[in-house]
């Protein structure tokens, strides 16, 4: 029975979908909040909690978000238009009011209203938990691309989970990571639409069988399969001041109704509620384990679980509009993979197209293969996925069946290009064979797809001479490079507003869509009115760093000391040691009375370790340990501060990018990806020191080799260097290593606490140490000193600093999501549909 009187689709009920646009004046908008305020969350007047009117405020904007969201959906559903879907097991999206003020464009109209009551905006935004459903770079670059395909107006559908537990809150206790979990949906998500009419069923275990049709025509089927039931929110992803509103899918597992009745009065109470419990644990914590594999069964749950679902809601969608016809479905579809956490999209969209909906092998591959694209993310060995194919036989049955034939087919295609060469063969197999034998999903994603994609220059020429080289080889015009970017709306309109004014007054507005306008600063480095401005803002935000860093590191940051940052996830190639080892080092000059071109210097370090990760969580515990005693010294702290930031998350960056003068990315080359931290500080004016790595290389080309300080090994010298390291000759003829190797070999950061920190002296004397820590050592400390020296001549660095921001346009993901349009998904953008 439905409650409408007229159901014919061309009819929509007009008092339900017709309305008039919600007011965005300051009067219309106090209104909606106050009855928000008032009514549905009912506060009484002695109520002094910032969360009812953030509340109250995330649902006055969702509104206007939501009238805008369906007629971007009306727009893309009459234009039978090519989408693309984004797959990513990590969105990593912060906090939405902000954003969603800014890109709306009522972010003064909303100040305003809210100070004639009595409030103030900036206070009710921090209530807002941030949305942490990702571990760092990877999925922050996922929901930057959000942002700039609904600022391009292009039909790109995010596709994620809803993890009920984000990623950890990290807490130190004396200098040691403390991992809690964060239940970041507890007080409820304003953000989100359930919508259980989209739900879908997601098959895990069982076995295959043949069986035949009416026609005679035999099938493979999946049965005794153990279900979940995938169920889908949706958040709005709006596009800068254009209307558009695009959307973010994630899934959440719930049991089937089998779990709640079935099983339940057969007699196992107990053990089907576990069951259940079971089912829905598959959406309930984000793996917090960056650029390292896992291999835990549960996670390859949640990525078939995403795949599976997402799939399966494109073909709903599909079948509606096309019936059974899938002639035309390569081309108005695209599958974007985020890394090869998706991957398993490949099987299952053969799977479906096969199984379901009864297509032959040769056309469902033809469908697949020219639907799927894939991102690669990292060149760590230790990092490439691979799954047992054992849990793949008792999970995902049918879908190994399905590699095999896939591997099958491509071996002979190696075999036909290259004849009799077992070994590459051998060397491409989806299936590594051993003792264990394991799919390489890598493999799978490249054999699977039209097209491969790196994140930086370096990066995706090393794949094709490295990791992919047979594959390049093969298929030479599949690979690509996309070179990363950020969202300048997040990271420079509304993390830096007094950036943003000064930008606005001097260049006009342009630049927040068109961010190459930037390069009009330029000029300005040169006139000394312009810099003084720039440096009374870059002060105000070092003042907001100071004050965060006061109260949650009880340190205090002097607002003339060269804000030294370095954020991101701890690991071992990103090299947070070098970085500490350089504080050591000034630490030990000062003691012996050296000053030389030394300045004040405030070293802020923060970043999440992976909580199985021994070497990254000893890294945050030295470099605590080394701030007690720097901090505590008074003939070193007047020139050198030192503050470990704990739970690093996508608000603190928000603070942190502003304020900072120098950015450390100095990562081994060859390790680091892109990177895109580094792009985030640039924008904002900070000076980058780093090595010739990810997109260090690019920043270092549109910045000029003069406003960057540049230091290391190349990726190439780090590879040759690896066959003659000696790391005790290098610590034996550099006094400063040496010196400081002794202060750390005497225990002097660790006196109560005996030898703590010999895993990470063992490393750095290593001969096989991959990070190469000692060799460039003494090249960091003289980078650090040209920057210091850089950093006494005001004016010089306030030109360095603008000239930063003046060139960092090319790293806005606009310009990134532009070239993926042009070279993978082909989308023509489309503009809502007026109301
Ligand atoms: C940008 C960002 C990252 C990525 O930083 P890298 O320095 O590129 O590793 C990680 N975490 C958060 C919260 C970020 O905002």
């Amino acid at each position: 029975m439905s409650p409408f009187k007229d159901l014919t689709a061309s009819s929509p009920n007009d008092f339900l979908f017709n309305l008039p646009p919600l007011p965005m004046d300051e009067k219309g908008l106090a209104q909606a909040f106050q009855h928000y305020y008032a009514y549905t969350f009912g506060s009484d007047p002695e109520c002094r909690s910032t969360y009812y009117p953030y509340k109250a405020l995330a649902i006055a904007v969702r509104d206007r978000l939501m009238e805008r969201w369906k007629r971007t959906h009306l727009a893309c559903d009459r234009s039978g238009c090519r989408q693309t879907y984004y797959l990513s097991l990590e969105f990593l999206m912060g906090r939405a009011l902000s954003n969603g003020l800014l890109n709306l464009g009522i972010t003064d109209v909303v100040r305003r209203s809210l100070y004639d009551m009595g409030l103030v905006l900036e206070e009710i935004e921090t209530a807002e938990m941030d949305a942490g459903l990702g571990n760092g770079g990877l999925g922050r670059l996922a929901a930057c691309f959000l942002d700039s395909c609904a600022t391009l107006q292009l039909p790109v559908k995010g596709y994620g989970l809803r993890y009920e537990y984000g990623m950890f809150r990290q807490l130190l206790d004396d200098g040691y990571q403390i991992e809690e979990p964060d239940h970041w949906l507890r007080d409820g998500n304003p953000w989100e639409l359930e919508r259980p009419e989209y739900t879908q069923r997601i098959r895990f275990g069982g076995r295959t069988e043949n069986y035949q049709d009416q026609h005679g025509r035999i099938h493979r089927r999946w049965v005794e399969t153990h279900d979940v039931l995938a169920v889908p929110y949706d958040i709005p992803v709006p596009g800068y001041r254009n209307d558009t509103i695009n959307t973010l899918r994630l899934w959440s597992a719930e049991a089937t109704d089998e779990f709640n009745l079935g099983e339940f009065n057969a007699g196992s109470y107990p053990e089907s509620v576990a069951a259940k419990n079971d089912a829905e644990h598959i959406t309930m914590v984000l793996y917090p384990n960056d650029a390292n594999e896992c291999g835990k069964e549960l996670r390859l749950r949640q990525q078939y679980f995403l795949a599976s679902a997402s799939i399966k809601d494109v073909m709903r969608e599909w079948i509606r509009v096309h019936g059974r016809d899938f002639s035309q479905f390569a081309e108005k579809n695209c599958f974007q993979l985020n890394d090869t956490h998706p991957a398993i999209s490949v099987p299952e969209l053969m799977r479906q197209l096969l199984d379901d909906h009864y297509l032959e092998w040769d056309e469902a591959w033809k469908i697949t293969s020219q639907t799927m694209a894939y991102t690669n993310h990292t060149l760590l060995p230790e990092a490439l996925e691979r799954w047992p194919v054992r849990i793949f036989r008792q999970l995902l049955p049918r879908l190994l069946e399905i590699i095999y034939e896939i591997n099958a087919r491509f071996l002979s295609q190696v075999a036909a290009h290259w004849p009799g060469d077992m070994d590459r063969q051998r060397r491409m197999s989806l299936i590594e064979e051993g003792d264990d034998p394991q799919v390489r999903m890598a493999y799978l994603a490249l054999v699977g797809s039209f097209s491969v994609n790196g994140v930086a220059a370096l990066h995706s020429e090393l794949l094709k001479s490295g990791l992919f080289r047979d594959f390049y080889e093969l298929w030479p015009e599949k690979f690509n490079n996309k070179t990363n970017g950020v969202t300048p709306r997040r990271w420079l309109a509304m993390c830096n507003p007094g950036l943003r004014d000064l930008l606005n007054e001097v260049i006009g507005t342009d630049w927040v869509n068109d961010l190459t306008q930037l390069a009009q600063l330029a000029p300005y480095a040169e006139d000394a009115h312009f810099r003084h401005r720039w440096d009374v803002i870059k002060r105000a935000n070092k003042e907001r760093v100071a004050a965060m860093v006061a109260t949650t590191c009880q340190v205090e940051f002097p607002l003339d000391a060269l804000f030294d940052v370095q954020v991101k996830r701890i690991h071992e190639y990103k090299r947070q040691l070098l970085n500490i080892l350089h504080v050591i080092h000034l630490y030990n000059r000062l003691k012996q009375g050296h000053r030389g071109t030394d300045i004040p210097r405030c070293v802020l370090i923060g970043g999440k370790a992976a909580p199985g990760y021994e070497m990254a969580k000893l890294i945050i515990k030295l470099i605590n340990n080394v701030a007690v005693v720097v901090n505590a010294d008074p003939v070193v702290n007047p020139w050198l501060r030192v503050a470990f930031i704990p739970d690093y998350r996508v608000s603190v960056m928000e603070i942190l990018a502003p304020g900072t003068d120098l950015s450390e990315q100095i990562s081994t080359a060859g390790k680091e990806a892109s990177g895109t931290g580094n792009m985030k500080f640039m924008m904002n004016g900070a000076v980058t020191i780093g090595t010739l790595d990810g997109a260090n290389i690019e920043i270092r080309q549109h910045v000029g080799d003069d406003n960057f300080f540049l230091f290391g090994l190349t990726a190439e010298q780090v590879e040759h260097t690896r066959h003659h390291y000696d790391p005790n000759h290098i610590i034996a003829n550099t006094p400063a290593l040496r010196d400081v190797l002794h202060l750390l070999e005497s225990g002097h950061f660790n006196q109560f606490e005996q030898g703590i920190f010999n895993p990470i002296i063992r490393g750095i004397r290593d001969p096989h140490d991959p990070w190469l820590t000692a060799a460039d050592f003494e090249s960091y400390c003289h980078a650090q000193e040209r920057a210091a020296s850089a950093f006494q001549d005001r004016d010089h660095w306030l030109r360095m600093s603008i000239l930063n921001t003046a060139s960092s346009g090319y790293f806005s993901a606009d310009r990134t999501i532009a070239e993926y349009n042009r070279d993978i998904w082909r989308l023509t953008p489309i503009a809502p549909t007026a109301s």
